[in-house]
C-alpha cells in the first residue's frame, strides 16, 4: 500500500522539528530517512506512527486518512534502537505478543512464530529468555515481533545503532534481504549513510526538518544536490567560492568525484599533483594532494595497486580526470 505524507509540520515550542515534509512510499519498498542527529528524523517517523500529532499536514495510506488515527489502530509495526522487548516473556512469547492480542488461535500462532523466527535467523530459539540473547539476537526478536501481525507498514528507528560495528555490518546486509523479501513497505531512520544505502531502495536526505533530496542511493552519491549534501554523503572534494575559481568547471560550487580519477606517472593529459600527506586507512591509502594548476588540495583514496609507486610525501604523480568526474553543485536538482 502506498504511503503519502503531505506538508507535515511538528513544532516543539520555538523548535520546528519537522518543517513541511511531503513524501511518498511505494508499496513493498524501503525508504531510508537519512540525516544528521537532530534533523527531525525520529519526529517524522513518530508522526507517521501516530505517536505525535502534526501541527499541519496529513498521513495517508492509499485512500485512508490516518492523521488523527491512534497508533494502535494504524496497523504499523515498529522497531526501535533499544529493542524494547518484554523481559518476562521468552522469545516466542515476545514474537507472538501481537498475535495473542489479535486472538489468533494457538496452533496458528505457533506456526507463525516459528516462520518468523526462521526468517530472522533464530529458528528453534523460541524458548530462550530474552536476557540470554546477544544485542543482535534481541533486535532480530524485535523485528520478528513487529512483523508478526502482518503490519501494513514497518517503521524502524536506528535499529542497529546499539550494536557493535562488526555486527552492524552483517546485520544490515541481512536486514536488506529480509526487507526486500517483504511485501510491506518500510521507513528506516538512520544517520549512517552506509546503512541507508545498503538497506533501502530510496533515500530521503533530511536537514533541519526538511527533505533536501530524494533518490536511489546511487543517484544521490552521483549527483548530490548541494555542497552540504555532498559532504554529508561522504564526498571529500567539495570546493566553493574562491577555492573553485581555477577549476575546469565554471561554478561557485564544484565536486570532484575523486573515486573516478586515476593516479599515474606524470605525463600528457594528466594534472600534476604532489603528495602532501599519506595515511593508511585500513588497507586503503588516504592521500592529501596539492594540485597547483587548480590551486586546491584534494583527498584521494585508493589501494596500493592503484598507485604508480609508493606515495611518499613530496612525490609527484599525474592525476587523470575524466570529464564526468566534475559535478557542478550549483546546477544540481
Ligand atoms: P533526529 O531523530 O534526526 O535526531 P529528532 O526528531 O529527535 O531528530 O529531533 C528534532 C528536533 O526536535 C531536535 O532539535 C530535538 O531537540 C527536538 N525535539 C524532538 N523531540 C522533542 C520533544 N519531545 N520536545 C522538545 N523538543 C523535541
Amino acid at each position: 500500500m502506498n504511503l503519502r505524507l503531505t506538508g507535515l509540520v511538528k513544532r516543539y515550542g520555538p523548535v520546528t522539528a519537522v518543517g513541511g515534509v511531503s513524501l511518498e512510499l511505494e508499496e513493498g519498498t524501503t525508504l531510508a530517512l537519512l540525516g544528521p542527529s537532530g534533523c527531525g528524523k525520529s519526529t517524522l517517523l513518530r508522526l507517521v506512527a501516530g505517536l505525535e500529532v502534526p501541527d499541519a499536514g496529513s498521513v495517508r495510506l492509499e485512500d485512508q486518512d490516518l492523521t488523527q488515527t491512534p497508533p494502535a489502530k494504524r496497523g504499523f509495526g515498529m522497531v526501535f534502537q533499544d529493542y524494547a522487548l518484554f523481559p518476562h516473556l521468552d522469545v516466542a512469547g515476545n514474537v507472538g505478543f501481537g498475535l495473542v492480542e489479535a486472538r489468533v488461535a494457538p496452533a496458528e500462532r505457533s506456526a507463525r512464530v516459528a516462520d518468523l523466527l526462521e526468517l530472522v535467523g533464530l529458528a528453534g530459539m523460541g524458548r530462550r529468555r530474552v536476557h540470554q540473547l546477544s544485542g543482535g539476537q534481541q533486535q532480530r526478536v524485535a523485528l520478528a515481533r513487529a512483523l508478526a501481525p502482518s503490519p501494513r507498514l514497518l517503521l524502524l528507528d536506528e535499529p542497529l545503532s546499539n550494536l557493535d560495528a562488526n555486527l552492524r555490518e552483517s546485520l544490515k546486509l541481512e536486514l536488506r534481504g529480509i526487507l526486500q523479501g517483504l511485501r510491506t513497505g518500510a521507513i528506516y531512520v538512520t544517520h549512517d549513510q552506509g546503512e541507508a544505502f545498503t538497506v533501502s531502495d530510496r533515500v530521503a536526505l533530511m536537514r533541519e526538518g526538511v527533505i533536501v533530496q530524494t533518490g536511489a542511493g546511487e543517484e544521490l552519491l552521483d549527483q548530490p544536490g548541494d555542497p552540504w549534501a555532498a559532504r554529508f554523503l561522504g564526498h571529500d572534494n567539495v570546493f566553493e567560492g574562491e577555492s573553485a575559481a581555477l577549476l575546469p568547471v565554471a561554478s561557485r560550487a564544484v565536486l570532484l568525484r575523486a573515486d573516478l580519477t586515476r593516479l599515474l606517472e606524470t605525463g600528457e593529459g594528466t594534472t600534476p599533483v604532489t603528495v602532501l600527506a599519506a595515511a593508511r586507512d585500513g588497507l586503503a591509502w588516504r592521500l592529501t594532494l596539492d594540485a597547483p594548476a587548480w590551486n586546491v588540495q584534494l583527498t584521494w583514496r585508493g589501494f596500493d595497486r592503484e598507485l604508480p609507486s609508493h606515495p611518499a610525501p613530496g612525490s609527484t604523480f599525474g592525476l587523470l580526470v575524466p570529464g564526468d568526474a566534475w559535478r557542478d553543485l550549483e546546477r544540481s536538482p
